[in-house]
C-alpha cells in the first residue's frame, strides 16, 4: 500500500475501500523537460502551457478512466497497448486508439522538442537521413509535404517499419505509430490546438517553426538508443 492510499484510509476512516478508491491512475502525465518559454519564439509559452496541461492531460484522464473498465490491460505502458491494438476488447478500442494514442504521441512530441540549438542530426541518425532522403532539407520538406497533406487533425512522423527501413508518414487523429506497429523517431502534431494561438489558420509558418525547435540531439541520441 502507497503512503497516499494509507492517508487516504485515516481520512476516509474506511482502508480497504479507501485504499480501493485511491490506487495510483494506470497513466500519469509526464512532466515536460523544460520550461513553457523554452520553445520562444517559435511556439509560445501559453500554447505549450494549454497544450501540455490541459489537452494533454484530459488524453491521460479519459484513457484512466476508460482503462478502469478493463483492468487487466492496466499494467502494459501505453505504446504496448497501441500494439496489441487488435487484441484489445471491443469495448476498450476507441479509448486506446483516441486516448493512448494522444498519451502516447504527445509523450513522445515532448521529447523531440528543445531550445533552439541550430544543431544537426548527428551520427548514425544523419547518416540514415542521408541514405533515405539524400540529406536533411529533403528529409525536412518531406515532413513538411506530409504535415501539410493532413487533412484536418493529425500527425506528421519520422517512423522506422518492420524492415528497420527510415519512412516520412502521417496519421490522422491520434492514430499512432505504434498501433501501425512502427517505432517512431520523431512526431509533428498538426492539430490546431497546437498552434493556433500564434499561427491561427497558418500551419506552413508553424511549420517551419517547428523544424527550429526539433531536438536533434536528444532525436539522435534516442535514435541510439532504439536498437535499429
Ligand atoms: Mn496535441
Amino acid at each position: 500500500m502507497t503512503r497516499r492510499q494509507v492517508m487516504t484510509g485515516i481520512l476516509a476512516g474506511g482502508a480497504v475501500a479507501a485504499g480501493a478508491q485511491a490506487a495510483a491512475p494506470a497513466f500519469t502525465l509526464p512532466k515536460l523537460p523544460y520550461a513553457f518559454d523554452a520553445l520562444e519564439p517559435y511556439i509560445d509559452a501559453r500554447t505549450m502551457e494549454i497544450h501540455h496541461d490541459k489537452h494533454h492531460q484530459a488524453y491521460v484522464d479519459n484513457l484512466n478512466k476508460a482503462i478502469a473498465a478493463h483492468a487487466e490491460w492496466a499494467k502494459y505502458p501505453v505504446e504496448e497497448l497501441l500494439g496489441k491494438f487488435s487484441q484489445l476488447p471491443e469495448g476498450l478500442k476507441t479509448a486506446v486508439r483516441n486516448q493512448g494514442g494522444g498519451h502516447a504521441n504527445h509523450s513522445l512530441f515532448w521529447q523531440v522538442l528543445g531550445k533552439p540549438t541550430g544543431k544537426a542530426p548527428q551520427g548514425r541518425l544523419a547518416r540514415d537521413i542521408d541514405r533515405s532522403f539524400g540529406g536533411l532539407p529533403q528529409f525536412q520538406s518531406k515532413l513538411k509535404a506530409a504535415a501539410m497533406g493532413v487533412f484536418g487533425s493529425g500527425w506528421a512522423w519520422l517512423n522506422i517499419d518492420s524492415e528497420n527501413r527510415l519512412l516520412v508518414e502521417a496519421s490522422a487523429n491520434q492514430d499512432s505509430p505504434w498501433m501501425m506497429q512502427r517505432k517512431s523517431v520523431l512526431g509533428i502534431d498538426v492539430w490546431e490546438h497546437a498552434y493556433y494561438l500564434k499561427y491561427q489558420n497558418r500551419r506552413a509558418e508553424y511549420l517551419d517553426a517547428i523544424l527550429h525547435v526539433l531536438d536533434w540531439a536528444a532525436i539522435s541520441h534516442r535514435y541510439e538508443q532504439m536498437g535499429k
